[in-house]
């Protein structure tokens, strides 16, 4: 079967929300039962993406027993299965790095042949030639040189499953995290489905790390979820890599060759309706499209998810006969791979007990319960000081949030969403859930100024930097 045929029939449907069902307006009662408790632990997170890797890790390396829940085979969430390469800046404008910790602990388990990305001493460097070079290979931003590697997926789902088995998780794949058991407004467990059937894991401190805050929406915790369909914030799709392409004639092609770029560009948005560009991958024979961004759709509703599935392997189909015929560097183009997991970047976001805004990011405030640093969104903007309020629900116990669901307004999330910012946040929660459990306590009232200490002991960058004690 060839291209051709495909986007000549199976990929030519349209996707079908005319079609969606009418709610049937009836319902099933579902017979009550006792199911199993599988297990007991101290700090259940569930989620294995970027900030369930870390929250995970950062919990057992206090000693706590920890439990991972993961739906899919592999852990590294959009970062890995979602073909999110592309890791964003860890440095501020200046250079530093300020996210550190479990970031820098994961991303040195990566072999040399696994990333591409600026060596430290090019870090800040504002050296155009140096800066262009960069841009190009997404290392740099606003003509500064940032760390911020491309990886091969397949390492970071090694890396990352590495660093928590080393940390002495227990680790469970393949479990999807159904329900939450909340008990006198506390979160007592959650209640889990797999192919063992419908079971349930008792535990003192759960972590939701879902990216989608299925456990406290579930719970009852309030949350936003405005959608503002003309930003990019809200897009959805499933990304592609591409084989057999050579991205350095691609790269000198786009940088040598500007009207040519142009006329190419104006053609593919006529031919396809809109136009992806390619970015690098870890390897000059690999080519990463990140798009095409579909808007409007929500990855809470099964029917745009499948009609996400559906539109964006088209939208590949299309391109690919068309970087064959035209793009320099394309013509044996072949394809790799299309993520497993699907680009949502955004759904809901927690109402915590402190709120990450812009306002106030802006005026540089430096918070007093701060567990993290992000870089400034661009170079007139300080590092960014992230509360601990904004892991913590306004009212529900026991409950702790990291990732791309925390407590911010919708400015702040277009960078608190960001695959570092999530290891960040992850670590920071995995600490204060360990701590909690270990003293009884709910994590509400863990003393702001102990996870700061532990945070810095396991290498986390804060403005307010707690004094270490010696162990
Ligand atoms: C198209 C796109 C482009 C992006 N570009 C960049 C970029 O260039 N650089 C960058 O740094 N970031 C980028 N991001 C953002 C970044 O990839 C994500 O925001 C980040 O991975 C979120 O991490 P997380 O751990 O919060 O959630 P996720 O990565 O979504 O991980 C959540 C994990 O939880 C699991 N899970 C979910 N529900 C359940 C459940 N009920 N039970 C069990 N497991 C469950 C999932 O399978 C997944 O493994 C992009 C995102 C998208 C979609």
């Amino acid at each position: 079967m060839t291209i051709e045929s495909l986007s000549g029939t199976t990929f030519d449907a349209r996707p079908p929300r005319a079609r969606r069902g009418q709610p049937t307006g009836r319902t099933y009662r579902e017979p009550a039962r006792e199911i199993p408790v599988y297990a007991e632990t101290d700090v259940l997170v569930v989620g294995g993406g970027p900030a369930g890797c870390a929250a995970a890790a950062a919990a057992a390396r206090l000693g706590a027993h920890v439990t991972l829940v993961e739906r899919y085979g592999h852990l590294g969430g959009l970062a890995t299965g979602g073909l999110v390469i592309w890791i964003d800046r860890m440095t501020d404008w200046e250079g530093r790095q300020v996210i550190t910790g479990f970031a820098s602990d994961l991303l040195d388990r990566l072999p040399k042949d696994a990333f591409i990305g600026p060596d430290r001493e090019q870090w800040g460097s504002r050296d155009a030639a140096v800066a262009a070079y960069w841009a190009e290979r997404s290392s740099a931003f606003k003509g500064v040189v940032t760390w911020s590697p491309t990886v091969d997926p397949e390492w970071l789902k090694l890396a990352s499953l590495q660093a928590v088995i080393d940390a002495g998780v227990t680790l469970m794949l393949h479990t999807w995290g159904a329900a939450p058991i909340v008990e006198d407004h506390r979160l007592a467990g959650v209640v889990f489905e797999s192919k063992e059937g419908r079971q349930a894991i008792r535990a003192t401190v759960v972590v939701d790390t879902t990216g989608d805050g299925d456990l406290y929406a579930l719970a009852g915790a309030p949350f936003e979820s405005d959608v503002d369909e003309a930003s990019i914030h809200h897009a959805m799709n499933v990304a592609w890599l591409w084989a057999g392409v050579d991205m350095e004639r691609w790269l000198a092609f786009k940088t040598q060759e500007p009207q040519a770029v142009a006329v190419f560009m104006d053609r593919a948005r006529e031919a396809l309706g809109f136009a992806e560009k390619p970015h690098v991958a870890w390897r000059s024979d690999v080519a990463l499209f990140m798009g095409p961004r579909l808007s409007g759709y929500s990855p809470l509703v099964i029917e745009d998810l499948t009609a996400v599935e559906i539109e964006s392997r088209r939208r590949m189909v299309e391109h690919l006969e068309f970087f064959r015929r035209h793009a320099p560097g394309f013509e044996h183009a072949w394809i790799m791979l299309t993520a497993p997991q699907m680009g949502a970047r955004h759904s809901r976001r927690l109402a915590g007990v402190a709120k990450v805004v812009q306002g106030e990011w802006k005026q540089a405030v430096v918070h007093p319960d701060e567990i993290g640093v992000s870089p400034g969104p661009s170079p007139q903007f300080a590092n960014v000081s992230i509360p601990y309020g904004s892991l913590v629900p306004k009212d529900l116990d026991n409950l702790l949030t990291a990732g791309r669901h925390i407590s911010c307004d919708p400015q702040s999330h277009t960078f608190l969403r960001e695959i570092p910012q999530c290891w960040m946040t992850g670590q920071a929660a995995g600490v204060a859930a360990a701590l909690a459990a270990g003293k009884g306590v709910t994590p509400r009232r863990v003393p702001v100024a102990e996870i700061q200490q532990e945070l810095t002991r396991q290498g986390v960058f804060l403005q307010q930097r707690a004094p270490v004690e010696a162990r």
